[in-house]
């Protein structure tokens, strides 16, 4: 489809013109001001959306509905029912009331609950969340909701999102009446999330059971060109790939979504796409459907978008950069610090609040992006490391500074960018430079969360911070409230805040080997694995934080902690047992065959009488390759008895434990030796596409 974006931007979303368009005024002014002051909405009003809603849809093809929602998988979930209602003459009509649009009851036991609910209490709800709009996709009318369980736990990502910016509402426009504003009536946080992904040929794909089974390669020598020469960042994008984020593009807008900016990542075979910035929860959900999009658009194409954080080791892997900031209905961002920021005190507040919330909540910040695949990443020499610091750039560094010692700021002038030729633009240079390794990076008018995973449901990480960011915000203003000189108080709070949590400030290589040992003395936590992070979870200090909020109780979060842990045990479970199986049954065997023909040809030089110098070299591969049989072989007993003893394990954490320290590091072993003996076998015996092949041949 070749297609005029104006046109088909927005063409499959029910969004605001088009319900200002279709509904009866009545009904638009009531779901309006439902949805800007949440007060509740009649049913009479319900049944007018959703039967504009249903004639809407069945333009657009489609022939059923779905409240659309998140789950703890972390993908989304849908269950599609028919518009179809039997009429008394015997044909049908075509049906869709109030009550299916506010409510939906899918059986809730198949979804993880964390020990919440038993099986047989199976009722579960989903309710309408009206301030994301309702798209078609693929034939069905998707309704974006929330989900909880019969006795009103919640069991989703997007519920501690919608309250978690609620809290931030409440807390930063306290913050604004003090410093005068009266007009503001909303703030709200804004996300743009940059996906990273990689795309493989479906055919070469379907040939590696790691691939398939575990969404990342278990195997795999390294190839003789990687990213080394740093020429595929930015390069120009070949047309196989350049068709499919055309057609990606397309698809995205059609459902609303402000897909921007593609272009070559750095490993070869990586991409990324970034969207406009938007308001949290539509971010949340536009980011969910763009990774779904990008899987189904591939394969249209022949190939397959790989979302996994660490697809090939030795290349680079995929996270996800959360530029988070703060803005309003006046159409302000709270965190633009304005031409002269040393004076900007409200932009200082706000800046101060999220160095504390950083500084405070590192350990929740750091585990609501802990996953199994995000271990490969942190601290892995690419993506910013485990340790949780912020970039704040000089000029900011140096207003902290400033601060924190009552010295007088003086500002750096601003150098001119000059090309040396005439006609190239001159410009202003930024006064800061940016730094790729931070975790926690200002960006000018944002913040760039950057630890997050290619595959995450930004939700978790968004809420938690959210969360975070409006409890100091709740103290900031507390504090400011009940003083007597307001300027005075401010000044103080603002000095102790820099003297208390300047620690977490870092300009420097996140990456370098020093930075361990400064962070350590400093008293930053470097919380390596998932296993060492989710504990945090359960603190108390993090129960009282939810709480306080009304974000998870307690009991929610006890049920979130253990979901998440099974999951990382889930995964390392199932990619130990694919290892096992591509061992035994193809990789292993493919070493007899090749040892066979080494075999024949040497006794065959022999039978001739040949000098031994003639098979010297057969004998020797023969020598080299049955002893990495042999301890390959060993290996791979080794993690069937580990992946056994699992089994053993207690609780969640014991367990998740158990897969990092005892199977994680044999399943390591087995591959160093299996990559030795591929780099050594030829290639017609080799049962999968090398690593060469996968990446290079799209
Ligand atoms: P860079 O990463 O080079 O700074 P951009 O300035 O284009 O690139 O921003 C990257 C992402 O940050 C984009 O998705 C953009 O929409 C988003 N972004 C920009 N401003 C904000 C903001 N105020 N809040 C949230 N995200 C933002
Ligand atoms: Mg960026």
């Amino acid at each position: 489809m070749s297609a005029n974006c104006t046109e088909i931007f927005g063409s499959m979303v029910f969004n605001d013109a088009v319900m200002k368009e279709r509904l009866p005024g009545a009904t638009y002014k009531a779901l309006a001001r439902h949805i800007r002051e949440n007060t509740s909405l009649t049913l009479e009003v319900a049944h007018v959306v959703a039967n504009t809603m249903k004639d809407w849809a069945i333009e657009r093809g489609a022939t059923h509905f779905t409240h659309w929602f998140q789950p703890m998988t972390g993908i989304t979930a849908e269950k599609h029912d028919s518009f179809i209602t039997p009429a008394p003459d015997g044909k049908i009509i075509m049906e869709f009331s109030g009550k299916e649009l506010i409510k939906g009851e899918p059986d809730a036991s198949s979804f993880p609950s964390g020990g919440l609910r038993a099986t047989f209490e199976a009722r579960g709800y989903t309710a309408w969340d009206p301030t994301s709009y309702a798209f078609v996709k693929e034939g069905i009318l998707c309704i974006p909701t929330v989900f909880y369980s019969y006795g009103g736990q919640v069991l989703d990502k997007k519920t501690p999102l919608l309250r978690s910016q609620e809290a931030i509402n409440r807390h930063a426009l306290r913050i604004l009446r003090l410093f005068g504003d009266r007009a503001t009536r909303r703030v709200f946080t804004t996300i743009g999330p940059e996906q990273e992904y990689f795309l493989l040929d479906r055919a070469l794909y379907e040939q590696r059971k790691d691939l398939v089974y575990c969404g990342r390669t278990l195997f795999g020598a390294k190839p003789p060109k990687g990213q080394e020469m740093e020429d595929h960042y930015f390069g120009s994008v070949k047309s196989r790939v350049a068709a499919y984020m055309k057609d990606l593009d397309e698809e995205l807008w059609k459902l609303g979504i402000h897909a921007k900016t593609q272009h070559n990542e750095v490993a070869p075979s990586q991409h990324e796409l970034a969207p406009i910035f938007s308001m949290t929860n539509t971010a949340c959900d536009h980011n969910q459907i763009t990774m779904e999009v990008m899987k189904k658009v591939a394969l249209r194409h022949n190939l397959v978008c790989l979302l996994h954080e660490k697809p090939f080791a030795g290349v680079n892997g995929s996270g996800k950069h959360n530029n988070w900031s703060m803005g309003t209905d006046q159409g302000a961002n709270l965190l633009e610090p304005g031409p002269a920021p040393e004076t900007n005190r409200q932009f200082l507040t706000f800046l101060f609040a999220v160095v504390k919330a950083v500084d405070v909540y590192q350990d929740l910040l750091r585990l609501s992006v802990a996953t199994a695949a995000n271990d490969h990443r942190l601290g892995a020499n690419e993506a910013p490391p485990a340790i949780i610091s912020i970039f704040l750039g000089d000029e900011l560094t140096g207003i902290v500074n400033s601060i924190r010692y009552g010295r007088d700021y003086e500002k750096a002038a601003a150098k001119e960018m000059d090309g040396g030729v005439k006609i190239l633009p001159h410009f202003m240079r930024d006064t800061t430079d940016r730094n790729r390794t931070s975790p926690f990076a200002f960006t000018g008018n944002k913040f760039e969360f950057r630890m997050l995973g290619s595959s995450l449901a930004i939700a978790g990480p968004n809420f938690v911070l959210n969360t975070c960011v409006a409890e100091i915000l709740d103290e900031f203003s507390t504090y400011l409230e009940e003083a007597d000189d307001f300027d005075q108080a401010l000044e103080k709070l603002l000095r102790d805040t820099a003297e208390k949590h300047e620690r977490i400030i870092f300009n420097g290589n996140n990456y370098a080997e020093e930075w361990v040992s400064e962070a350590q003395r400093r008293g930053l936590l470097n919380l390596k694995s998932t296993p060492e992070a989710l504990p945090y979870f359960c603190g108390d200090k993090s129960i009282r934080l939810f709480g306080r909020h009304n974000i998870l109780t307690e009991e929610e979060i006890r049920s979130r902690c253990e979901i998440l842990l099974e999951n990382y045990s889930k995964t390392i479970h199932i990619e130990a047992l694919t290892m096992l199986e591509m061992l035994k049954k193809d990789i292993l065997p493919a070493a007899t065959s090749y040892l066979k023909e080494l075999t024949e040809v040497a006794l065959n030089k022999k039978k001739l009488e040949l000098p031994a110098a003639a098979y010297k070299a057969e004998e020797n591969l023969i020598l080299k390759l049955s002893a990495l049989y042999a301890s390959l072989s060993a290996q791979t007993d080794l993690l069937n008895e580990m992946v056994l003893g699992a089994a053993e394990r207690g609780d969640a954490h014991e367990a998740a434990v158990y897969y990092k320290d005892k199977v994680l590091p044999v399943m390591q072993e087995a591959r160093a030796l299996a990559d030795e003996m591929e780099a050594n076998a030829a290639e017609k015996y080799w049962p999968y596409p090398t690593y060469g092949k996968l990446l290079f041949s799209v």
